[in-house]
């Protein structure tokens, strides 16, 4: 069923593109054809006039009954004769002419009103057609619902096969919503893979809208093939009725109101998982405001230094010693209170601003653990994010160097979503960072999907089994043999494990009997400031001599650990 975007020509919405051009050239048209018409008009009067005098003499001269008329007479009826023909063929031009003006302006006028690649409507458009739409339905006693859609992974799609293919992609998922969309529905294009939709619906019968809705991204996500490539996208969705937005706005705010809703709910579908629809709630406005709120608050709070570092005591399982400590941020926020990363890493990963953060609370940290014992090491958790920047090692190294903080001290962590991205390039991270000296683990093993044949080319020299496994250890054999499995896996392949999140003494009795484990978790202490790591160091003899507070920076092995 093809929408009115289909058909251009069409009027969208309502049927009447308002066109002031148009106006102005029927306006001037009429103008210029009433002279022309005036010209030839007059001369017909006067043709009337003379032709009335001279064709009755012209008559009786040519039957041999009067002389021949008046000369003069007779070259003015026929200056008369050829004004006429003139004047009318003028008309015709004139009218021509202003026709066609006519039709090329409506034509510019209407093209700048719809998305020149996909047909639809475009940003511009869309609103006013909103309008009327919402007008007619309130006249017919029905709703409208707007559909916000935002194709998922589309910067990938373009990045990887070209903007040829990427263009290809949004006038196939055009075409294929225009084709099941009901006849007085709207399609625009209101973004690079954004489009808007307002359909008019039954006052009761919201799952109409969420049946089409299926539909749409059931059609969507159908491959589409070029050059023997073939891509499969899906699509985010919002959908906002009419009840969500305040009662009493303005035909000129209505639309504007809803869109910014729907995109809430679209904004939503996204972070929960894409490649679905959701209804707007206003406790997502909400949500969306807070998020704004601690989006500005991570960036100031980078520049106010509120990021601090906090340590967990790794420890050496079998005999208890202190071996070194994993740095984990916090965040110190005037408004909030004390904010765990779990809440602001992934949004400083989303605004970008996550190697600025990271960097700060590294520097931090070396300057912490140049404090501490030179047999101590250091674990710092680095974001996939961060590891997408092929520069990254360098960047890393060049920090080491500059803050003289030992290789052979330092730790970094990955997790397991890492490999998922560039394996070849995070292989060759993994490389340039050993070489240097500093080590790597794998972090929160067993929650990701690392494979037994990525385990044994990648050169990690740890692995970190993550706290759910260690948690379930006693409860039951079957979780217990999955840690022992773990840990003979490593073994194998020369990686020593550390357990994360041993809570208690009867978990940590358990893996006594598994030999060669580093621990961590709440059983030697929850994470801590800096300077409580300093107490605790103090305490156990723990702190760098005066005359060796950089470390083991003699021993820095930047070049050859
Ligand atoms: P992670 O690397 O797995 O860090 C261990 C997390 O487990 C920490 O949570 C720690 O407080 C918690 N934990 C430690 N012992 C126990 C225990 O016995 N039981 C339980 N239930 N939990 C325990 P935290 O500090 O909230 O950190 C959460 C995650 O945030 C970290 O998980 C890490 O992935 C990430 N993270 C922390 N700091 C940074 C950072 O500076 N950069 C990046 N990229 N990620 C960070
Ligand atoms: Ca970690
Ligand atoms: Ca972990």
């Amino acid at each position: 069923m093809p929408t009115q975007t289909e058909k251009p020509s069409r009027t969208p919405g309502s049927g009447t593109f308002r066109d002031d051009a148009v106006h102005d050239g029927t306006r001037s048209r009429s103008k210029r054809e009433i002279v022309s018409l005036g010209v030839a008009l007059a001369a017909v009067t006067l043709f009337a006039a003379i032709g009335g005098t001279v064709i009755p003499q012209l008559l009786s001269a040519w039957r041999g009954l009067t002389d021949a008329p008046d000369k003069a007479l007779a070259s003015a009826m026929l200056l008369n004769i050829a004004i006429i023909l003139i004047g009318w063929r003028r008309y015709n031009t004139v009218s021509n002419e202003l026709k066609n003006r006519t039709l090329s302006e409506a034509e510019a006028r209407r093209e700048a009103l719809l998305d020149p690649l996909t047909g639809c409507h475009n940003r511009r458009s869309i609103a006013p057609a909103m309008s009327d739409l919402h007008r007619r339905a309130e006249t017919q006693d029905r709703r409208v619902a707007v559909v916000l859609v935002d194709l998922d992974g589309f910067k990938q799609i373009n990045d990887v096969h070209g903007h040829a293919f990427g263009d290809d992609v949004l006038r196939q998922a055009a075409q294929r919503m225009r084709d099941l969309l009901p006849a007085d529905a709207l399609l625009a294009r209101i973004g690079g893979d954004e489009f808007a939709i307002a359909l008019s619906h039954d006052r009761s019968a919201n799952q109409d809208v969420e049946r089409l809705v299926s539909l749409l991204i059931e059609a969507v996500a159908k491959p589409i093939v070029r050059d023997d490539i073939a891509i499969a996208t899906s699509m985010s969705v919002g959908i906002v009725g009419c009840r969500d937005v305040a009662p009493g706005l303005s035909m000129d705010e209505w639309p504007n109101e809803m869109m910014h809703k729907a995109d809430i709910a679209m904004y939503h579908a996204k972070k929960h998982g894409k490649n679905r629809y959701v209804w707007f709630e206003p406790a997502m406005e909400q949500e969306l405001k807070f998020r704004s709120q601690l989006e500005n608050g991570i960036r100031a709070g980078i520049a106010a230094g509120e990021f601090v570092p906090f340590y967990e005591q790794q420890v050496d399982i079998e005999s208890g010693r202190l071996v070194g400590f994993e740095m984990l941020a916090r965040w110190q926020s005037p408004a909030l209170g004390l904010v765990g990363p779990d809440i602001f890493i992934p949004i400083a990963e989303e605004i970008g601003v996550i190697d600025e953060l990271s960097e700060c609370l590294i520097i931090q940290a070396f300057k912490d653990a140049r404090e501490w014992d030179p047999s101590l090491t250091l674990s710092v958790n680095i974001s996939p994010i961060q590891l997408r920047d092929p520069w990254f090692s360098q960047k890393f190294l060049k920090l080491l160097i500059q803050h003289n903080f030992p290789a052979s001290r330092l730790e970094i962590e990955i997790t397991e979503s890492c490999l998922h991205d560039n394996i070849s390039s995070v292989r060759t991270m993994i490389a340039s960072l050993r070489n240097q000296g500093v080590s790597v683990s794998l972090d929160d093993f067993g929650t990701g999907y690392a494979s037994l044949s990525q385990l044994r080319t990648l050169p990690f020299d740890r692995i970190k089994i993550d706290r759910s496994f260690i948690r379930e250890i006693n409860n039951g054999e079957a979780s217990s043999k999955l840690v022992d499995a773990i840990v003979a896996m490593g073994a194998g392949l020369k990686m020593p494990i550390t357990a994360e999140g041993i809570e208690n003494e009867d978990i940590l009795n358990s893996l006594r009997s598994m030999s060669g484990l580093k621990g961590q978790g709440y059983h030697y202490g929850r994470p801590e400031t800096a300077s409580a790591v300093i107490d605790r160091l103090r305490e156990h003899g723990l702190l760098a001599a005066p005359d060796n507070e950089l470390g083991s920076a003699p021993r820095m092995a930047i070049g050859g650990a």
